[in-house]
């Protein structure tokens, strides 16, 4: 039976979490920017050198994300992804702050940032500083768009290697 890894998207409001998800399970990307209220779970199967792993893929939805993010969202998670919109320096810290809540709910479970929107290059903010603070506590950063599909496999592929290689899966 193939192992399912309940896997959280996690990030400030309108990082790309939902176009992540989107461009992932069903290959698409829309400009429409809704918000409804609860949480979203897709799952999808990938194959790693590893093993396969059914991701169920958890992803919150409604104007105050923050509040949402709870331990009764996260309990359960086998791996996050922290979503960066690079054209927001300030989604940077979003993440810093979130991932603390995590590690209480769920302890330390693989990380991996993506830093989503690199198709909009003219309008970057994010900076090497900013980010050398996320890779010094050891996270796989991926560069990724959800409007092109840039980098999208590669991100939910790390963070499955990384799940794989902590779990004793049988
Ligand atoms: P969420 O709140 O984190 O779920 O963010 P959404 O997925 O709803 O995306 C917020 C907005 O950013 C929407 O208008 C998306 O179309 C847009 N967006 C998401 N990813 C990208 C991307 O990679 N590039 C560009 N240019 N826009 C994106
Ligand atoms: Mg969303």
């Amino acid at each position: 039976m193939i192992q399912k890894a309940k896997v959280c998207l996690i990030g400030a409001t309108a990082v790309g979490k939902s176009s992540l998800v989107r461009r992932f399970v069903r290959s698409i990307f829309s400009d429409d920017y809704r918000t409804t209220i609860g949480v979203h779970i897709e799952t999808c199967k990938v194959e790693r050198p590893r093993g396969a792993l059914e991701l169920v893929l958890w992803d919150l939805s409604g104007e105050d994300e923050f509040q949402t993010v709870q331990p009764s969202y996260l309990r359960g998670a086998a791996g996050c992804l922290l979503v960066v919109d690079g054209t927001r320096r300030e989604t940077c810290d979003v993440v810093l702050m979130l991932v603390e809540r995590v590690k209480s709910a769920v302890g330390p479970v693989p990380f991996v940032v993506v830093l989503n929107k690199v198709d909009l290059v003219a309008s970057w903010e994010v900076t090497d500083g900013e980010l050398s603070r996320m890779t010094e506590k050891g996270w796989a950063i991926v560069e990724a768009s959800a409007k092109t599909g840039r980098g999208v496999v590669e991100a939910f592929a790390r963070l499955s290697d990384a799940i794989l290689g902590t779990r004793p899966w049988t």
